[in-house]
């Protein structure tokens, strides 16, 4: 019978040691280890890898963690679809230009002008106010008090609403008129431009309508931004002949169902979708249907509701989202 050995301290620990070791190289680089930021990176996972392995070869001392590490802040496209609950506000800067499409509802009036001024906005090289609805509108009259604006474009459109004559006497007492764009007309917005896909010479019946929509173009890269507009322009656009195809797309109107026609949203053809909406609001925005239809197309879709803002910054060739909180 053979003998029964008892295995003795040393051979205990060379075999802890092999199973350590075992674990380190076949266990661990397996584990998902969550990384402790709210950057997400879509499409772009190689050419942030190839940044940081550029960046480790270098001699140079590491710098604090930023969101986006790897690219310079100069010639850096920045759009911030800014959390302003039920309602819309856009941020878009590159360089010393600067833009906003919309200003939120009067109740984030204080929100909006703060959040300008933290990116340390003191003017605007364009303000669009893409339709005189409340929910855009209302707290441009803030924008205008606080900051210098050099274009205003908004659509021969009127409202008798309070929100929308305060933004009159805000234009009046700064001495500051409207300009009202042409379908096709395009704008420089430094090595960006912009084209103008909808506007309107008088009131429409509905207002979200009069919605100024803009395609913007940066290197390789496109945005549209949409307003309210809904399928009637939707058409329109489609019949325009104008480019619609865009990387990343405004969802018009909050999400609603009223928009985001399936043939629109193909012509669009975006990676990328955002919706400016607010939690649990009384229209029921966004519409499950338009929601169902950009995750059956495969477009990466972002809720202000959920992410609060979104931040979309490019190099012209490629799109770094970052969100203020995970969905
Ligand atoms: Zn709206």
């Amino acid at each position: 019978m053979a003998k029964k050995r008892k295995p003795n301290s040393a051979q205990v620990i060379t075999l802890l040691i092999i199973l350590f070791a075992l674990f380190k190289v076949y266990v661990l680089p397996n584990m998902n280890i969550p990384e402790n930021n709210t950057t997400l990176d879509v499409q772009q996972t190689e050419k942030v890898s190839q940044n940081d392995n550029n960046f480790q070869n270098s001699d140079k001392p590491k710098e604090p963690t930023t969101p986006i590490p790897s690219i310079p802040e100069e010639n850096l496209l920045k759009i911030h679809y800014i959390d302003v609950g039920q309602a819309d506000c856009i941020l878009i800067t590159l360089n010393d230009q600067t833009m906003l499409i919309d200003a939120g509802d009067e109740a984030h009036d204080d929100d909006v002008v703060n959040y300008l001024k933290a990116q340390n906005i003191t003017e605007f090289d364009y303000v669009i106010g893409t339709h005189p609805h409340a929910d855009h509108i209302g707290g441009l009259d803030s924008v205008i008090n606080e900051f210098a604006i050099d274009t205003l474009l908004m659509p021969k459109a009127v409202n008798t609403s309070p929100s929308f004559e305060s933004v009159l006497d805000a234009m009046e007492h700064k001495n500051l008129s409207a300009t009202s764009p042409k379908i096709g007309d395009t704008y420089s917005f430094n090595a960006a431009e912009f084209t103008i896909l909808n506007s309107v010479d008088s009131t429409p019946e509905n207002l979200n309508n009069a919605s100024i929509v803009i395609r913007l173009v940066y290197g390789e890269q496109s945005y549209l931004f949409t307003g309210d507009a809904e399928k009637a322009i939707e058409y329109q656009m489609m019949d325009s002949g104008l480019t619609l195809k865009s990387n990343v797309l405004k969802v018009a109107h909050h999400g609603s169902n009223t928009s985001s026609l399936e043939k629109f949203i193909l012509a669009v053809d975006p990676d990328i979708a955002v919706i400016s909406v607010g939690k649990d609001n009384s229209y029921g925005h966004p519409h499950e249907k338009i929601v169902n239809r950009l995750n059956r197309l495969n477009i990466k879709t972002y809720r202000t509701d959920e992410n609060g803002t979104i931040i979309i910054s490019s190099d012209g060739k490629f799109n770094y989202v970052t969100v203020e909180k995970e969905g």
